[in-house]
């Protein structure tokens, strides 16, 4: 018998638990279909959780994350805390829960849907096949490095520092390159190693890995170069990893390629197999509690889970393939739909899903 995995569920603010209803209703379903056992629990995180803990990150949540083999989350967030001073801001509990969990890398796929073509700014012909990864360092890098001021000739000067260890580009590297494996083994190494002495340890270090890695074929690629390949031939990437900034830059501009935020799945991955699975989009407190939300990023959030996580490939493939026959046939919500008239609601969408999971 297939063992039980715990599944720490964080629904949030906002449309946040009207998109995580739709994905445990998809994984309710796999369960039968495919023989997977699910063990649900959920806790209070962000906004809802300030309002009746006081913190945005209560303790116990993350003590039900921990315990969990992974964390499915829909959003925080929302104009009634924007201006809380920081340790009461939802945004606060998003860092908290990452550094918690020793989560160290982004994970957001960009998969181009065929009859989504044309919402992208893109020509359909360019974008025909498109289906890449970006692995984004998360924890180190400029974001993190000495931040400081100073006097100098030219009056005060500002200064960040990067910096990165072999360890933190080999952990990232090889899980860039595990994660090659399951798809076309294809690996692009994003850096500026021509100017960039971080990048020349990077580049370094992503060649002695790929020595364990003979498999996957790999690329290096100077982040300037990529940037504009990515708008000239996106088909051509599978996997692209590459430090923090840079990954922060490309991850938006490789979602822009799909058209719309309601599509984007994510991940966070640490040591191991564990991992937290997020839509891209935020809580969006414009369209809360009208259960107009488009529930497809958080449903293929669920997919990533099933390959990253549990290995559980078929089940993830089966996500997929309904998620393109549903928008094959036309269904569409508002934030998709040329002719809103005609849009479907959030749990419409989320229940032909469903029912295209054979
Ligand atoms: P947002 O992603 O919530 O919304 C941007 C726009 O996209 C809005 O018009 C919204 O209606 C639309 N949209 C987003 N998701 C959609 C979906 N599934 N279906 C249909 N339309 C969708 O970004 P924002 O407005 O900048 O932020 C709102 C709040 O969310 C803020 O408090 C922000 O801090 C928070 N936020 C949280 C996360 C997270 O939880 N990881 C990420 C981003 C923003």
């Amino acid at each position: 018998m297939t063992d039980v995995k715990k599944i720490a569920v964080i629904e949030g603010d906002g449309i946040g638990p009207e998109v995580v209803a739709e994905a445990i209703k998809v994984m309710r379903k796999t369960e039968e279909a495919y023989g997977l056992r699910f063990d649900f629990e959920y806790g209070l995180f962000g906004g809802i959780a300030i309002d009746e803990k006081g913190t945005p990150l209560p303790e116990d949540t993350l003590a039900m994350c921990q315990k969990a083999d992974a964390v499915l989350l829909g959003a925080v967030g929302g104009p009634k805390w924007d201006s809380n001073p920081k340790e009461l801001r939802p945004e606060t509990g998003l860092l908290g829960i990452r550094k918690a969990l020793g989560l160290f890398s982004n994970i957001r796929p960009a998969l181009v849907f065929d009859c989504l073509k044309e919402a992208s700014t893109l020509k359909p012909e360019v974008l025909e096949g498109t289906d890449l990864i970006v692995v984004r360092e998360l924890t180190g890098g400029i974001y993190f490095g000495e931040k400081f001021r100073r006097d100098s000739a030219g009056g005060e000067e500002a200064v960040d520092t990067s910096t990165y260890n072999v360890q933190e580009v080999e952990r990232i590297a090889r899980q860039a390159f595990e994660i090659a494996r399951t798809r076309r083994k294809k690996l692009a190494s994003v850096d500026k190693a021509n100017v960039l002495e971080t990048s020349r340890l990077w580049r370094e270090t992503v060649i002695r890995v790929s020595a364990d890695y003979p498999d996957v074929e790999l690329e290096h690629v100077l982040v300037d170069n990529c940037a504009m390949q990515l708008l000239r031939r996106p088909a051509s990437f599978d996997v692209i990893v590459t430090e923090n900034m840079f990954g922060d830059i490309l991850s938006d501009e490789a979602a822009m390629l799909t058209g719309s935020i309601g599509m984007l799945s994510s991940a966070s991955l640490g040591e191991g197999a564990f991992g937290l699975y997020e839509p891209v989009h935020g809580s969006a407190p414009d369209i809360a509690g009208l259960g107009v939300a488009n529930p497809v990023a958080t449903i293929l959030s669920v997919a990533l889970m099933y390959r990253l996580t549990f290995g559980y490939h078929e089940a993830a493939e089966a996500i997929e393939r309904a998620v393109s026959e549903v928008l094959d046939a036309g269904y569409r919500t508002s934030d998709i739909a040329v002719d809103k008239s005609t849009a479907l609601n959030t749990s419409a969408m989320g229940d032909l899903i469903v029912a295209a999971i054979r």
